[in-house]
């Protein structure tokens, strides 16, 4: 099934076409009415008219959330105020947010993508679509809701958290379909399993979208078992209009970027420089249809390889793989690049392991991870929870190379967030 067939399969050297044609348009709006880019273009010596190939993105400047910062709140705008139907900021960590704005075209634009998605699996007309992403500034929950009310499907805006209600409002009304972190999906697991709710008997799901934060395989493959549905990986970011840049098929292997809509490049971002097919790296987009805020070669810091090959479902667009990890989510302890995400599917892969750990960095060589227990295993004998914390240790070693510190704890110590999760504590900068 198909939103738009035709451009969802569009021969690779049309859809280039259509790229070249639609990078051209944007890079003229960009210089014509952006400051930040026209003085970018003037540095480098580039001019609209250099970019006569796909291969002349090269020639285009970087976009770091750095300028998107520096030039807060209107400064990256490239219509008239009056245009901007939608402000949305991004949850950034620290610091000056992002503002991102939409016009009304963006606006359905973004909608149109999420719809292809939920149509490629398999949600429709008739479903009901359960939302328990954040509303608000954050793009997760509305790109979402828009995209879904396109389609005809019932959507329940319920934002994240008050779990009894969620759960509720899912026997109620007979959600189909989640739209949930991973962190979230794993938390109301833990509850419906220690109420003694069986998801399968009592619900009426069938699938859900993952996304906004890493995950490995494992997380998947248990919110699968647990409630019984298809899981499927949903990556984007507010400065790319927030989910829906890149979505599993029902192929569950990769998540197909709209290509049409973004120009995907995946760089060494120690050099720049773009890295091998098949190598990871950062992955790096430019926006190709935005118009209040068009954006050039962004540097997303997420890290990704190019999934090769065509994809069984008959859809052209390349897939990128699970997001490795951020660069700048890096942990390296005693000169070992570890990134969080690695920690998480070998926990994940434990059977006695709940849903909810934490990985704390003190000293500049020393890590702990800080790992709930699942309730029907904490039975307290010492022996057993000897045993479990050398199989956890162990494991964690010989895939991060480092012995951390393990802490086993009951279920319930460790906050549990409704929005991102924050996973990594590091005290060696406090
Ligand atoms: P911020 O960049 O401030 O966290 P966003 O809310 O826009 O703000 O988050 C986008 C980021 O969330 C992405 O760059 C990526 O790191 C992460 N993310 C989104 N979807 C996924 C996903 N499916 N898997 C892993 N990480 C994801
Ligand atoms: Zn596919």
């Amino acid at each position: 099934m198909y939103w738009e067939q035709e451009i969802e399969t569009l021969h690779r050297r049309s859809l280039e076409a259509l790229q070249l044609k639609r990078l051209q348009q944007t890079v003229r709006l960009a210089h014509k009415n952006i400051p930040f880019y026209q003085k970018k273009f003037t540095e480098l010596g580039t001019t609209p008219r250099d970019i006569v190939s796909l291969k002349d993105l090269q020639k285009l400047p970087f976009t770091s959330r750095e300028d998107l910062r520096a030039n807060y709140p209107f400064g990256m705008l490239a219509v008239p105020p009056e245009e901007v139907v939608r402000l949305h900021t991004s949850s950034g960590t620290t610091g000056k947010p992002k503002a991102i704005f939409f016009s009304k075209k963006d606006i359905n634009q973004a909608a149109e993508l999420i719809a292809r998605c939920l149509i490629m699996t398999g949600t429709t007309k008739g479903d009901v679509l359960q939302n328990m992403m954040t509303y608000g500034l954050f793009t997760g929950a509305l790109v979402m809701h828009y995209g879904a009310e396109k389609v005809g499907v019932l959507v329940i805006p319920a934002g994240p958290g008050n779990t009894q209600r969620q759960i509720a409002l899912m026997q109620d009304f007979k959600s189909t379909t989640l739209h949930v972190t991973p962190s979230y999906a794993l938390y109301l697991a833990s509850v419906m399993h220690n109420e003694g709710i069986h998801p399968k008997r009592a619900l009426s799901l069938r699938r859900a979208y993952l996304g906004s934060e890493p995950y490995s395989e494992e997380t998947r493959n248990k919110i699968e078992r647990f409630f019984g549905i298809d899981v499927y990986n949903s990556y984007g970011l507010s400065e790319m209009n927030g989910p829906g840049v890149a979505f599993e098929c029902l192929e569950k292997n990769g998540m197909h970027l709209w290509e049409d809509s973004f120009i995907l490049e995946i760089i060494d971002p120690e050099t720049g420089v773009s890295v091998s097919d098949g190598e990871k790296g950062e992955l790096v987009l430019t926006t190709l249809r935005r118009e209040a805020m068009p954006i050039l070669r962004y540097r997303t810091r997420d890290i990704v390889t190019i999934i090769p090959g065509r994809c069984r479902c008959g859809r052209t667009h390349r897939r990128i793989s699970r997001i490795i990890g951020r660069s700048d989510d890096m942990i390296i302890i005693r000169g070992v690049n570890i990134f969080p995400q690695q920690i998480e599917r070998i926990l994940m892969g434990i059977k006695a392991v709940a849903q909810n750990y934490q990985i704390v960095l003190e000293a500049y060589d020393q890590m702990t991870v800080r790992v709930e227990i699942s309730k029907d295993l904490f039975d307290g004998r010492v022996e057993h929870l000897v045993n479990l914390k050398n199989e956890i240790t162990e494991k964690l070693r010989s895939e991060i190379l480092v012995r951390p510190k393990v802490e086993l704890l009951e279920p319930g110590t460790l906050p549990v967030s409704e929005g991102k999760s924050t996973r990594v504590i590091d005290k060696r900068t406090l």
